[in-house]
């Protein structure tokens, strides 16, 4: 094979979406499984919803995910005299024209076909203007936009995901390249591009398919190779709609939002690369790195149907990655996500490891961990429980009964912390809850929580006493 080169070609229109990253993982897996060349090219032809920060914020997506590239970055807004010189050549072949028709023009052609119900679109009414027409037209000083003359051919092309697609050139009607204003719209600049800087797979979403035919018309009309093609399937919600903005959770759909609740990257490219992608019959693989997904990507093990994002699956796997850590490195990437001091280093990482059994996301850490610092309150009606036959007479007795007992304790541990409390809940003949809940209640000040006696391990012997004893006030008074 000749040398492989793909394309990074993002809009920078907004923060860079979960699709737009798997987008670009996929074209990195195939890019650098076959010591091919990536070029990153800034789609910003939109200039009112183009800005440099969301470009910005691509580079650090691109940073964060471990992928990056090697040419550009280009941008199609500064590249005007390379799209003119392509324009004029289109031009001289006569495989565009001008077309004056009015944005009135084409509303009344529209209704005209709908009246006689064909499918409304450009009936190609300016594609044989003489020249002494165009001529009388510009004098008067109307600007046309171009248009690309369809031929009236098959169009066919062999797609690596989805084999054989074919489009007849009649049902394509003929397309604006160029606005009146003078800007190049899509089709054409994005051609231009990849002819420009020989990309040799254009690897993208499937809602791109419906635009291949055109793309290969104005490859071919350039005389430019055309580049083989791959469309990836979609990114569906769980009830199979499109994933657009936000996904199942209601939160935003970007790359930007994964990494500020707190997964990882290495757990967000596993899971992207897995939507939509297997790595082949037998394999019962699910957990792979960058570098074997480099080794193994394959356009054979891309799936036709659409992929479903579940959260609960990137949880999974960012729950695998995050045991992967040591406890120190653990810690290190928790920090940054908590919103209150800590005070004691050997308590946060005490804590931060019992509460890592439960943790999905980084984010959650919070909500885990803030009431093992400073002072809790925990309200008087945590203290009554009706299903578990705990109101505050029963709190305040469970206390009482758990504190000369625990205060006796010499070696402060989980393990005899256990067996002492549960002695005296059998010894009372209470249920279990009876005891720990007010427990519960008072050590943390939450209605769940890991077990008691890992709690009140984490927080050391003083502090537990202490939290009891306030709470023992607290239900007197
Ligand atoms: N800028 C386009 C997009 O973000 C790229 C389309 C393409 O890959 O051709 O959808």
């Amino acid at each position: 094979m000749d040398q492989i080169r793909v394309r990074f070609p993002p809009s920078p229109t907004g923060p860079m979406h979960i699709g737009t990253a798997r987008t670009l993982l996929v074209n990195f897996l195939f890019a650098r499984g076959h010591s091919g060349k990536i070029v990153f090219r800034s789609e910003d032809t939109d200039r009112e919803r183009s800005t440099k920060e969301f470009e910005q914020e691509l580079f650090d997506g691109i940073k964060w995910l471990g992928l990056d590239f090697d040419e550009g970055p280009f941008r199609q807004s500064e590249r005007d005299e390379i799209y003119e010189k392509y324009f004029e050549q289109l031009k001289t072949a006569g495989k565009i024209y001008p077309c004056f028709c009015t944005p009135e023009d084409l509303e009344a052609e529209r209704k005209l076909q709908n009246e006689q119900k064909l499918p409304p679109r450009y009936s190609g009414k300016c594609r044989e203007l003489s020249p002494t027409d165009v001529k009388k037209m510009e004098s008067d000083g109307r600007k046309p936009v171009w248009r690309f003359r369809v031929p009236d051919e098959e169009i066919k092309f062999t797609d690596l995901v989805r084999g054989e697609i074919s489009e007849r050139g009649e049902n394509i009607a003929d397309f604006v390249i160029r606005k009146s204003d003078g800007q190049f719209l899509y089709h054409f600049t994005v051609v231009v591009d990849d002819a420009e800087m020989q990309i040799s797979h254009v690897i993208r979403g499937e809602d791109h398919i419906s635009n291949t035919s055109k793309h290969i018309l104005i490859f071919e009309a350039l005389g430019t190779l055309v580049p083989q093609f791959a469309h990836l399937p979609l990114l569906l919600n769980k009830d199979r709609s499109k994933m657009s903005k936000r996904d199942e959770s209601g939160k935003p759909a970007t790359i930007d939002r994964l990494k500020a609740d707190g997964y990882l990257p290495e757990a967000v490219v596993n899971f992207l690369a897995l939507l939509g992608w297997n790595p082949g019959s037998g394999s019962e693989q699910e957990f792979f790195s960058l570098d074997e997904l480099t080794k193994k990507f394959d356009f054979s093990g891309v799936a036709k149907a659409g992929a479903v994002f579940d959260l609960e699956r990137l949880n999974f796997f960012n729950a695998h990655y995050l045991r992967e850590l040591t406890e120190a490195e653990l810690v290190e990437k928790i920090k940054p996500f908590l919103k209150f001091e800590v005070d004691d280093k050997a308590r946060l990482a005490k804590a931060v490891k019992l509460a890592s059994e439960r943790m999905k996301f980084l984010g959650e850490a919070n909500s885990f961990l803030h009431y093992f610092f400073g002072e809790i309150d925990p309200p008087l009606e945590l203290f009554e429980n009706p299903k578990m036959k705990v109101d505050r007479a029963k709190s305040i007795e469970a206390l009482e009964q758990s504190l000369p007992i625990l205060e006796q304790i010499q070696d402060w541990d989980s393990a005899e912390i256990q067996k002492n409390l549960l002695a005296l809940v059998e010894k009372l003949g209470w249920k279990n809850g009876q005891l720990l809940w007010p427990l519960r209640a008072a050590l943390t000040g939450e209605k769940f929580s890991p077990g008691v006696w890992e709690m009140a391990d984490v927080l050391g012997r003083e502090e537990s006493l202490q939290r009891i004893r306030k709470a023992l006030d607290k239900l007197k008074k």
